[in-house]
């Protein structure tokens, strides 16, 4: 006989691994599917990236008991610098004027990976199936059904939590909006000449978006965005070629760059699930919204719908609802749609009009930059969302348990 969960997650990166701990400890049967083995080596985005947290995603940590586990190797951001190469304009945030400790924190997605395993590793409630890959879905009215090589499942609620090419989303047809930029990231971890003083540099460039994001050790995170077509020349580079390319790009803000760590590139695309719902069926994280770096919203966005979903079903149940069913899950959408649509489109905005090189256009960008700087409510209302602080905020957020 089938084992029948109450809920089931496809996928043990941030999302799903998050999404286990938010429901664990509520008396739900819950099962976790990876198709890799749940070792942080091993699973495929657990890796050197560095992960700009916003504050509000620290918070949800830090209520999921997870945040403990982080802290160490978690660097705060105090301050963020916005400009663009060649032109007049910057722009800052600063975590004093917002009153917080901090705007942010950069940690490793190895180290934040980590940390979700260990505190999964101690929370008895949730059968781990991994490696296990899941080869087909059906949906019926009281139940999914959730194949997997040898063995299959059932579930109140799938949640597919199973990234950027999901396959449950994939199975289950549901309409994705695509958009390709025609540009890679290369990320790598950089040791500057100068101490980065918590300060978090974005610099627009003719090629894409460039970031310098405090880490801990004295280093910084880099993410360089470039046109495709010169990923593979860049990656080529030896060390010394590498940093003198990246320091025409970036500047001296950070003294001589020192030195460069390993570089890994990534093909960079957006992709959104308008409608992330269906009957016994919720899409999350990147299975739901893919984005491009440039603003560091990605898996922040990622975790509030883990805090929402988690906050709507564990309140469903309790009140005797189906965790499946229609009604419940509309309410989680109606609660997301908003955020996800915001943080989507303007990402896309920030990397389309920061991508064209026009005399004009770049003007009117410096110029605006600059008026952003002389209007303190106008940036108090962009720290606030970029620290995920904006709109009806879930349970978690505010620190709140569920
Ligand atoms: C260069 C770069 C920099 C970034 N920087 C930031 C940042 O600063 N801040 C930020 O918030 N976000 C950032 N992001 C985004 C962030 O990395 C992603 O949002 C996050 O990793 C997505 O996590 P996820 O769990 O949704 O998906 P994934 O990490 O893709 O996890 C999906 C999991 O599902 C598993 N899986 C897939 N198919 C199956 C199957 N059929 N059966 C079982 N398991 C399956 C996979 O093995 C995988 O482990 C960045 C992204 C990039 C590329």
């Amino acid at each position: 006989m089938k084992q029948v969960y109450d809920i089931t997650i496809v996928g043990g990166g941030m999302a799903g691994a998050s999404l286990a701990i938010a429901l664990s400890s509520h008396g739900l049967r819950i099962a976790l599917i990876e198709a890799s083995p749940l070792k942080v080596d091993s699973v495929p985005n657990y890796d050197d990236r560095g992960i700009a947290l916003a504050l509000g995603s620290q918070r949800i940590f830090a209520a999921l008991r997870t945040w403990e586990g982080m802290e160490e190797q978690a660097e705060p951001i105090r301050h963020i610098h916005v400009s663009e190469q060649g032109g007049f304009g910057f722009t800052h945030l600063d975590a004093d004027e917002e009153q917080v400790p901090a705007l942010g924190y950069v940690i490793t997605a190895r180290d934040l990976g980590a940390a979700l395993l260990a505190r999964l590793s101690r929370l008895p409630d949730i059968d781990i199936i991994a490696p296990g890959r899941v080869q087909w879905v059906n949906i019926e009215d009281d139940l999914a059904h959730i194949g997997l090589q040898e063995q299959a499942l059932c579930a109140r609620l799938l949640v597919a939590a199973d990234g950027g090419n999901s396959f449950v989303r994939q199975q289950l047809c549901f309409e994705v909006k695509r958009r390709e930029y025609g540009q890679s990231a290369i990320t790598a971890n950089i040791t500057p000449g100068r101490h980065h003083q918590h300060i978090a540099y974005e610099r627009f460039t003719r090629n894409g978006p460039l970031a310098m994001l405090p880490m801990t050790q004295q280093r910084c995170a880099l993410v360089w965005t470039v046109r495709d077509e010169m990923a593979g020349e860049i990656l080529s580079l030896d060390e010394q070629q590498f940093l003198e390319r990246l320091q025409q790009q970036f500047g001296w803000r950070l003294g001589r760059l020192q030195r460069a760590g390993k570089r890994n590139s990534y093909p960079l695309s957006q992709l959104y699930v308008p409608d992330a719902i269906q009957h016994r069926t919720a899409v999350i994280g990147n299975a739901a919204h893919t984005l491009h770096p440039v603003a560091g919203q990605g898996f922040n966005l990622g975790i509030r719908d883990v805090a929402a979903l988690a906050e709507v079903v564990l309140q469903g149940i309790q009140s005797g609802e189906d965790p499946g069913s229609t009604t419940v899950l509309q309410r989680y959408q109606r609660w997301r749609r908003k955020d996800q649509q915001q943080v989507v489109q303007l990402t896309d905005a920030l990397v389309r009009g920061f991508s064209n090189d026009l005399p004009p256009l770049k003007l009117a960008r410096n110029l605006g930059i600059l008026a952003l700087e002389g209007l303190p409510p106008a940036r108090h209302l962009i720290a606030r969302t970029a620290m995920g602080l904006t709109g009806r905020l879930p349970r978690l957020s505010r620190g709140l348990s569920l």
